[in-house]
């Protein structure tokens, strides 16, 4: 067993291998790496870096697994390594982009604040600000719409898997980013029909990626504000990483809006980390807690535990029914109306 203070220090490490993965993923190594194994003085011409210094990123990257180095030190990338390419299906480089960039990442430098506060690191309620951005900051709303789309490719296989869509007609993806989980969604399930909602600087970029997908005929793409009203009649609302940006009485606004617009006998789910109540030490937990400080830190919403989900639908008249498990951390969050 490694010794508690070494390993107390390897936890230290995080936001060193957060950083050598975002130089990595911002200098392209990986695409570089796709028609072979090449060495750092190879990737440092292509690149414009320093030759050394680029050396010594990538074997520290090796030692945790992302790169491979082989005899003459060229490098390759892992099977990790790999989901750093871009355009690559699954690929993650945008999601490391993000968590490395200097918004977000400025944004954990002030998790003290935070958790003195108990107030996002830009005050109470940020939630609305964090995507104004969209409208105020192109390049931090690039990054993180692409971000979105890229870290949805680790878990869509697993809620198509998860969760039976075809008893459906309409769904409607609340909140659905540029469409990555309602594309996969419905090429899943050639019989239902598709409404992709979002904000309007954000239904502007899906449209953009879903042409010439083979699903504009089947996906309806519609902008507005979730707070006034989201379209009505569907069988089924899919919200995923949509109430944990928010707070219970923001989030219960949204949650009756949908109420409101389903069809009767429709379902609400919300696709989410779902909080175990007795937590105990292991990656997947781990992922739903660290989900929960971005919360308190950037949005001022929570990830929430089964308890708190039943409760808070409930305010929304709405009954949860199930939860159902994914084989990732996320899980698909069913409720009627009540
Ligand atoms: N469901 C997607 C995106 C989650 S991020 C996914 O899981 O990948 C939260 C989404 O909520 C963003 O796409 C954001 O643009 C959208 N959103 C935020 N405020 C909104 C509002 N007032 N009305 C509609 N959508 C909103």
């Amino acid at each position: 067993m490694r010794a508690p203070a070494l390993t107390l220090l390897d936890l230290l490490n995080g936001y060193r291998v957060t950083q050598a993965l975002y130089v990595a993923a911002r200098l392209g190594i990986a695409d570089r790496l796709a028609s072979g194994p090449k060495s750092s003085d190879e990737l440092a011409r292509a690149t414009g870096a320093n030759a050394s210094a680029l050396r010594r990123l990538l074997r520290a990257l090796v030692s945790f697994g992302v790169f491979a180095e082989e005899t003459g030190g060229r490098f390759a990338p892992t099977e990790i390594g790999a989901l750093l390419r871009d355009d690559v299906p699954g690929s993650l480089r945008a999601g490391v982009i993000f968590y490395g960039d200097q918004r977000h990442w400025q944004a954990w430098a002030k998790l003290e604040q935070s958790v003195t506060t108990g107030e996002t690191v830009w005050g109470p309620r940020a939630a609305t600000a964090f995507f104004e951005m969209n409208t105020k900051d192109p390049e931090g709303a690039a990054i993180f719409n692409a971000a979105m789309t890229s870290l949805t490719s680790a878990f869509d296989a697993a809620v198509v898997a998860a969760y039976d869509f075809s008893r459906f007609g309409t769904l409607v993806d609340v909140g659905g980013g540029q469409g990555a989980l309602i594309s996969s969604i419905l090429n899943a399930n050639p019989g239902l029909r598709g409404i992709l909602f979002d904000i309007p600087p954000v239904i502007e970029g899906a449209r953009k990626r879903m042409a010439g997908s083979g699903l504009a005929a089947r996906c309806e793409l519609v902008a507005g504000d979730v707070f006034a009203s989201v379209p009505s009649g569907g069988d089924a609302y899919l919200l995923k990483w949509i109430i944990h940006d928010w707070d219970d009485e923001q989030s219960l606004a949204i949650l009756r809006n949908c109420q409101g617009a389903m069809a009767p006998n429709g379902r609400l789910l919300l696709v989410e980390r779902v909080v175990p109540e007795r937590i105990d030490p292991g990656a997947d937990t781990q992922s739903i807690l660290l989900a929960d400080l971005q919360m308190l830190v950037l949005t001022g919403g929570h990830e929430r535990t089964a308890v708190e989900y039943r409760t808070l639908l409930a305010g929304a008249g709405l009954a949860l029914a199930r939860i159902v498990p994914t084989e990732t951390p996320m899980s698909v969050i069913e409720a009627t109306r009540a």
